[in-house]
């Protein structure tokens, strides 16, 4: 059996996931660059094929549960194994709304694929991991998620989610068993189509600020928050 490392990225199919992708694949991972939509999934995947990476696709929604648990079949069957899970894929609605104003359905979306969505995903890999005892779980987070900085206007629900994806973060890494770490990260503000392009930082940039944390050693951080390489307050 060959052992090379398998990591998944979710909303691999573009902006700091796709680079994300493109960057452990360089870095001698196997990767499964996972997205909900087959069209766009493929033709990212392919791309990535055509520059020698080794990348392969697979259909996941994350707000589906159905389509979570036929990820992990897919990936039980076919590699055995998954050594880094990078929660990526993230929506933000609120379009500079108040929280009181936003239709609360603009938050019930939010909340399922910012949170519950990565919250699913993660407690349907981690059997995997713990019988392998060992994984590497990155969330990708904002500055936004932070308690420390409450006067944000006009991304309540964004912010929310965050807040409740880095609590997880916390919590789940006080749970885990054996050489597994889970963090956070903090991108910086990256121009995608989600940051728009007045943002300083491009995805390369973005991804290369997060791609050490698929490497750490046994002794590496566990229920940490991070920003280039640095602890950050939650
Ligand atoms: P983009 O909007 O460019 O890309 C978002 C990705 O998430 C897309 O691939 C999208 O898929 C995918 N996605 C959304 N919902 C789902 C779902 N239900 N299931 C599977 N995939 C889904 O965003 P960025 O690349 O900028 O953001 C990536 C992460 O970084 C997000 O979590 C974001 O919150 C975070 N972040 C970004 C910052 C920035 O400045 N850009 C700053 C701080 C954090 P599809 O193409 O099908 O829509």
């Amino acid at each position: 059996l060959e052992d090379i490392k398998v990591a998944l990225v979710t909303g691999g199919n573009r902006g700091i996931g796709y680079e994300l992708v493109k960057q452990l694949a360089l870095n001698g991972f196997k990767v499964i660059l996972t997205s909900r939509d087959l069209e766009k999934g493929h033709k990212a995947a392919l791309k990535c094929k055509e520059s020698n990476l080794n990348v392969s696709f697979l259909m996941l929604d994350i707000d589906n549960p159905e389509s979570i648990h036929q990820a992990v079949s897919i990936i039980n069957e076919r590699f055995g194994r998954l050594d880094v899970l990078i929660n990526n894929a993230g929506v933000y609605l609120d379009r500079n709304k108040k929280l009181v104003d936003i239709d609360p359905s603009i938050l019930e979306r939010t909340m399922a694929t910012n949170f519950f969505g990565a919250y699913h995903v993660i407690r349907s890999f981690i059997p995997l991991m713990e019988k392998q005892g060992y994984g590497r779980i990155i969330n990708v987070s904002s500055e936004y998620g932070s308690m420390g900085e409450m006067s944000y206007p006009g991304v309540g629900a964004y912010k929310l989610s965050k807040l409740a994806l880095n609590g997880l973060t916390r919590l789940l890494a006080a749970e885990i068993k054996g050489d597994i770490q889970i963090n956070a990260v903090d991108p910086g503000w990256v121009s995608t189509d989600m940051g728009g392009p007045s943002a300083p930082r491009t995805p390369k940039q973005a991804a290369e600020s997060i791609l050490w944390l698929a490497t750490t050693g046994s002794k590496g951080p566990n229920g940490e928050f991070f920003k280039d390489g640095k602890r950050i307050d939650w």
